[in-house]
């Protein structure tokens, strides 16, 4: 049995099966007796039962925000935001078999068109910082597209994974076509990326297992899609409106306590304005309040668990610039108080490696060239943020940022309608909108001579 913990206690939550190999191989053989007929419902068909189950979800909005505040630790307040996304979710894609169109091509002797065809089987590999919102940008488009799905949620945080399967069946979705395994990454994940009945692995997760991940699925050529790690720039220069840029940074890399692959986690400050944008930031920061996820109140809950405490407190010894710190509880949770550090150079450790953890470097910065050298200097590339009045370098700096998303005076990266994901290695492909789409299909040509 895996016993599930609650972060902010320490305490035992639950208890659920562990699935291993053979669970892994009976999960991905219900998923292919169930494709043949699921890829061939009517899309109108397979549109109506996804957006039965987003109407179920939304029916059971409040106890998965409780269950998700509860698991990974997240403000009640937060995780119902998240639970509202997850039913945006699937009733955007619900609209999507019947848009699924392909394109006929002018050629010689007869015409020619094309379709997407789903893949089959599909493994979706999640993390555990946003357990179900995650599961949902990937099973929704999966499923919409007509493949059948085996989702391996994190083993931290299996729960709402868990009910989302039961809630499918209850709102009418076939038996086989969405398989739930909770189980550990290195045994069940892996057997998944490695069975030669699986079409694709869509992943999220770290890059270092991400790496692993590829080179698994190389040996049977399965498509893969990586959604990794990141280490943010949240680029404040002196004309930017600083009451608003110092407002919003506490909330773009403390969020779920710092363990956001979007966090802003690295914040380039033009130094004519360090100490004014300091000043406002330390009062912004002061105004967190950490504590129990279920208080409504709480803006920060604790880390996930005392493994990753620890590795978070090592990027921040006892000889580390602590410009200042918010207030934690103490024990028996996994607490961690919101810290920043400053001056940070890029190339110092903190600056360098994802912390996935309150822990946020103010980097100072000479000149619009320097805040975007310093924006790309990183082996990362998901997501960042602009901060200035002048609207021709918000642009230009946009345009010059190597990352996925780029955000202009905000910090936020996520939209359903709109295309998410990595640049170099934070990762392959993209989710959301009608991109995500792509990477669950397969582009079939056929030509029909007429001659
Ligand atoms: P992780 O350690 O990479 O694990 C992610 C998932 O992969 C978990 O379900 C894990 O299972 C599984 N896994 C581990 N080893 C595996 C293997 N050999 N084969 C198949 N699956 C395997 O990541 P995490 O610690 O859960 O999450 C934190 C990381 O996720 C951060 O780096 C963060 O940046 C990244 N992230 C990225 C995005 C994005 O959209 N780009 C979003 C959120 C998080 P178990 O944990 O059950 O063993
Ligand atoms: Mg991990």
């Amino acid at each position: 049995m895996i016993q599930v913990l609650e972060p902010a206690t320490a305490g035992v939550m639950a208890e659920v099966p562990r699935a291993g190999v053979e669970e892994a191989d009976a999960a991905v053989e219900a998923a292919r007796s169930a494709f043949p007929a699921w890829r061939a419902l009517a899309p109108s068909e397979r549109s109506a039962v996804l957006r039965g189950l987003a109407d179920a979800l939304d029916s059971h909005v409040e106890e998965l925000a409780v269950l998700e505040a509860r698991n990974a630790g997240k403000p009640i307040g937060d995780a119902r935001g998240e639970m509202g996304m997850v039913v945006e979710t699937f009733r955007y894609y619900a609209g999507a078999p019947e848009r699924l169109a392909g394109k006929t091509i002018p050629v010689a002797g007869g015409v020619d068109m094309t379709f997407r065809e789903p893949l089959g089987v599909v493994a979706l590999i999640t993390p555990w910082n946003f357990p179900l919102t995650i599961a949902s940008w990937k099973v929704a488009p999966a499923l919409a597209a007509g493949n059948t799905v085996v989702l391996k949620p994190a083993e931290l945080t299996p729960l709402t994974s868990i009910e989302l399967e039961r809630i499918a069946l209850e709102a009418g979705l076939p038996e086989g076509v969405l398989n739930v395994v909770a189980g550990p990454g290195s045994v069940c994940g892996q057997r998944l990326v490695e069975h030669p009945d699986v079409a694709k692995v869509a992943f999220t997760g770290s890059t270092e297992v991400g790496r692993g991940i590829a080179a698994a699925a190389a040996g049977t050529i399965k498509r893969v899609t990586l959604e990794l790690g990141g280490k943010s720039a949240n680029v404040v220069f002196a004309d930017a409106d600083l009451e608003a840029a110092a407002e919003a940074a506490p909330s773009a890399v403390f969020g779920n306590a710092g363990q956001d692959c979007c966090a802003r986690s690295r914040i380039l400050v033009e130094r004519p304005v360090l100490d004014a944008f300091m000043e406002r930031l330390e009062a912004a920061v002061g105004r967190i309040v950490v504590g129990d996820p279920l208080d409504e109140s709480t803006s920060m809950g604790p880390l996930i668990s005392a493994g990753h405490r620890d590795k978070v407190a090592g990027y921040v010894p006892d000889d580390a610039p602590v410009a200042f710190r918010g207030r934690a509880p103490d024990g028996p949770g996994f607490w961690f108080a919101p810290t920043v550090l400053c001056p940070v150079g890029n190339d110092d450790r903190p600056a360098r490696e994802e912390i996935f953890g309150p822990v946020a470097c103010v980097i100072p910065f000479d000149g619009e060239e320097e805040g975007v050298r310093l924006a790309n200097d990183t082996i990362y590339g998901l997501s960042g943020s602009v901060w200035t009045r002048d609207g021709a370098r918000a642009l230009r700096v946009a345009r010059a940022i190597d990352t996925g998303v780029v955000s202009i005076n905000s910090n936020t990266s996520v939209r359903v309608a709109t295309p998410f994901g990595g640049f170099k290695q934070s990762g392959l492909g993209r989710e959301l909108g009608p991109d995500a789409l792509e990477h669950y299909t397969e582009l079939k040509n056929v030509y029909y001579a007429t001659g």
